[in-house]
């Protein structure tokens, strides 16, 4: 029997980068009123799950899926409002296509750029694809510092910009003015990320053929499809016929590309439940900004971004009455004493404030 163990072992062989990384942290939310996943609360009708059901039953998963998964994509074009001439590419989650891009461009010293604070998944994936990460910080209403952003694209010459539109944590949309800017002076590509499209009153995707460096980003995760695991990026010909050479040939099963197809052929239920999540949050938007301990700050996604004087101690509290939210204090300095609320059913958000006040009262 061989005396090096499994650990030693992987500690020799695996890339620094590697060893050196936290893993995403998933928490435990069984039990749990579940706010901290920004997922969309409410299932389809039970008609149309019906029907799903009877598709996933004829359903040929003996079967390869359809590696082109053409009748999909004809549907998220439709859904999309897609410009003449632009192409999809589709994604295990946008998370994928993260990745999918990160490889695509990575030459030695390529560096991948974005905001601070935003999504956690660019730095986390240039940190393993071996890609350098610059990140530049965002003014303190979380808005763009367009001279510093502007400043450091021409120093960095980075190869790869992810902005989030609407951001992930802050919520808000940067100005639109700005993002232009950005995009007209990067001398590579620019990933617009448009994961909460459907709770935002504006988009990229009608610019597509303004910018030959532009590619928009979207996921069905927060639309009511996080379990399908089903995201796109959308942009000319040019760019997706090549990155389509790095797509894994069945990388969205079966029964993902027949369920979000049917779905998307109900759209209009899938918004309608955006609707609703955007007037509940608005409502919850007043609640927090009623407590004269917490400041909220404005979105235009399915979460809302607040500030108390102690977030582990209100983040422990609400977890103790059965609310999970995200605590994001240690995740950036920006960030301290921040916790970011997905907005959920109406109840759940009763139940959500009760708590919030509650724990607040007894910290004061
Ligand atoms: N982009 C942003 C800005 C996000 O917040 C998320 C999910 N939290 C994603 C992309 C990834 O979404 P998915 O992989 O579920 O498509």
């Amino acid at each position: 029997m061989s005396t090096i163990s499994a650990s030693s072992l992987a500690a020799a062989l695996l890339r620094q980068e590697v060893l050196d990384l936290h893993a995403y942290h998933v928490p435990e939310s069984s039990g749990y009123i579940k706010l901290d996943a920004m997922e969309n609360p409410y299932l389809v009708p039970l008609e149309l799950r019906d029907a799903i059901a009877r598709i996933v039953a004829a359903a040929a998963i003996n079967r390869y899926p359809d590696p082109n998964a053409t009748s999909l994509k004809e549907k998220i074009r439709a859904v999309t409002g897609l410009p003449q001439g632009m192409e999809v590419l589709l994604g295990n989650g946008s998370d994928e296509l993260i990745q999918l891009l990160a490889m695509a461009v990575h030459k030695p010293d390529a560096v991948m750029f974005s905001v601070e604070p935003s999504f956690v998944m660019y730095k986390m994936i240039a940190t393993f694809t071996g890609m350098r990460y610059v990140g530049v910080p965002l003014n303190a209403d979380f808005s763009l510092d367009l001279p510093a952003t502007l400043a450091a694209i021409k120093r960095e010459r980075p190869a790869l910009i992810f902005l989030a539109y609407p951001n992930n944590p802050s919520g808000n949309l940067f100005s639109a003015d700005a993002m232009a800017q950005i995009i007209r002076a990067a001398p590579g590509l620019v990933v617009v990320d448009e994961a909460y499209y459907a709770f935002a009153s504006d988009s990229f995707i009608p610019c597509l053929a303004s910018y030959p460096n532009l590619l928009v980003m979207r996921t069905f995760s927060k639309l009511g499809m996080a379990g399908l695991r089903l995201g796109f990026l959308a942009g000319s010909p040019a760019w997706i016929g090549q990155l389509e050479k790095l797509r894994l040939p069945y990388n969205v099963g079966v029964l993902p590309q027949l369920v979000a197809e049917k779905l998307l052929g109900h759209h209009e239920v899938l918004l309608q439940q955006a609707e609703q999540i955007k007037r509940d949050r608005a409502k919850l938007y007043q609640q927090l900004s009623e407590i004269a301990a917490v400041k909220v700050y404005a979105s235009e996604a399915n979460f809302l971004l607040f500030r108390v004087a102690d977030a582990n101690r209100v983040f422990n509290g609400l977890k103790q009455r059965g609310v999970l939210i995200k605590n994001l204090n240690s995740g950036h300095p920006m960030l301290k004493d921040c916790l970011r609320v997905t907005i959920g059913t109406p109840d759940e958000n009763v139940k959500f404030i009760a708590a919030l006040r509650e724990v607040i009262i007894q910290s004061a």
